[in-house]
């Protein structure tokens, strides 16, 4: 395999390129990949490079791989000797520059320095891309497998280290150890509540278990497509979309809409109760936001929820200087959002007009899209999601089939209820049947109808 790279990597570390993944590749056993990350200097004039190469399994080292290389120094030919040593190697990292030894420079929010001699920055690049050549030699030598071919070309790539994170991880599984040694890459507390493995407590499978709402879900297909296929925007130079935020009154299925976009989208749904946020002491809550956001940028394809968004961007005008704080933080991150694929951000309010501006700016939650009560039709399909649900849990067929005119009562009746308040209504119907004993039978269109106006009218 050979190791290139870029005269513009070498221009964009001169410009004190910011911390960047300059490029990755997967590799055949018994390596996995490698991901070459760069930044320009974190001091003055210096320039860092770190390697990651990950193998498939614990690989073992059984002797020591010396390599061997050459470059000028001031005229002078300089001989260089690099080792791997013997031992089980679960992860290498080859670096070059002031980094990883230096383990806080990963942070990517420490500034980078411009390095104003470009011909040393070549330089340095050129070493780093022969030892790590070496390096990968060495080890398929080692393992008495052939070197793997194709070239892995170094190259200011615009992705982000999250991105770098993400793609080790695709990489391999128990990518833990690295992500560990991250600064703020801890996995966060309890403000958001990541699902468990396999937890699927909804039932919901999609859009297709959202009623009525078609506009909504209009809008989400579009973000579900950003993540799934975010070249399919690049392709037209679209930004893809990063905010949304939906309003309307409460149970009209905003958290339901988030949820069922992470599923069809095949991403992780994180769920912040912005109330329990801004509950948070002093402090405290501008770091578990900013864990919100870290854990979702790792966890990408994520998408990230809050719920009462209002709460935390209350008018800032006469607010207090830590909610001033806590909003300047989310905007931050937002903003930081910027380049990284895969993570959108929802977020959920009743008050639309207690939103706090700053937070619907272009680039931000820049698409607002009303979750009202739904119509007649939206409600029957509400209806029908829910029925249908209830057959599938008893494994039978619990509700009666509604012929037109028990529709037309039950839609009638149900006049301004939002889904929540449908579901509900089915649940009651439900659990009269249990109350009373009832171990076969189903449910009257009537009986649906004598619970959906005791929600409808609760006197
Ligand atoms: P809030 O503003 O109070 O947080 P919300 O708009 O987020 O409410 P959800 O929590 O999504 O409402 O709705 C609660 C439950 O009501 C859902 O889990 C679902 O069972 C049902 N529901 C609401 N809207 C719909 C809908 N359009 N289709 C099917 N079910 C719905």
């Amino acid at each position: 395999m050979e190791v290139r790279c870029t005269p513009e990597l070498a221009e964009a570390i001169a410009r004190g390129l910011p911390l960047t993944v300059a490029g990755q590749i997967a590799l055949p056993p018994p390596l996995a990949g490698i991901v070459v990350i760069a930044r320009g200097g974190p001091v003055p004039g210096g320039l860092s490079l770190a390697a990651v190469l990950q193998p498939r399994a614990l690989l073992r080292v059984p002797e020591l791989i010396g390599l061997q290389t050459t470059r000028r120094r001031n005229g002078t030919v300089v001989e260089e000797a690099f080792a791997v040593t013997p031992g089980l190697l679960n992860q290498l990292v080859v670096s070059s520059g002031a980094w990883p030894l230096v383990v806080p420079l990963l942070n990517p929010s420490t500034p980078a320095y411009p390095v104003p001699d470009l011909a040393a920055v070549k330089r340095g690049l050129d070493l780093f891309a022969t030892v790590l050549g070496n390096v990968v030699a060495g080890i398929y030598q080692a393992a008495g497998k052939e070197a793997p071919a194709g070239s892995l070309v170094l190259a200011p790539t615009g992705l982000g280290v999250e991105t770098a994170l993400a793609g080790l991880r695709r990489i391999r599984k128990g990518f833990a150890g690295v992500a560990a040694r991250v600064p703020g890459q801890q996995p966060p507390g309890r403000v958001y509540t990541p699902p468990a493995e396999g937890e699927d407590e909804e039932e919901e499978r999609g859009f297709a278990d959202v009623g009525g709402q078609a506009e909504a879900v209009s809008q989400l297909e579009a973000v579900c497509q950003a993540i799934k296929d975010p070249q399919s925007y690049r392709r037209w130079g679209v930004r893809p979309p990063r905010g949304v935020l939906l309003y309307g009154p409460p149970g009209t299925g905003k958290t339901l809409l988030a949820r069922c976009l992470a599923r069809e989208s095949g991403a992780r749904f994180i769920h912040v109760r912005a109330t329990d946020v801004v509950s948070k002491w002093y402090g405290e809550a501008e770091r578990k936001l900013q864990e919100a956001f870290d854990w979702a940028r790792r966890e990408q394809p994520a998408v990230l929820f809050f719920d009462e968004i209002d709460a935390l961007g209350r008018s800032r005008d006469d607010a207090h200087e830590a909610t001033h704080r806590l909003v300047s933080t989310f905007l931050e991150n937002m903003d930081g959002l910027e380049g990284v694929e895969g993570v959108v951000v929802l977020a959920a309010t009743n008050r639309p007009e207690a939103v706090d501006e700053a937070l619907t700016r272009p680039g931000r939650f820049d698409r607002l899209v009303e979750v009202g009560l739904p119509d007649p039709a939206g409600r029957q399909s509400i209806f029908r999601v829910h029925l249908a649900r209830a057959d599938r849990r008893a494994g039978r067929r619990v509700f009666e089939a509604l012929d037109e005119g028990g529709w037309e009562r039950l839609l009638q009746a149900t006049e301004g209820l939002s889904g929540a308040e449908i579901a509900e209504a089915v649940r009651r119907a439900l659990e009269v049947k249990v109350r009373a004993g009832a171990t076969v039978g189903s449910i009257s269109q009537d009986e649906l109808l004598a619970e959906a106006m005791s929600v409808a009218r609760p006197w």
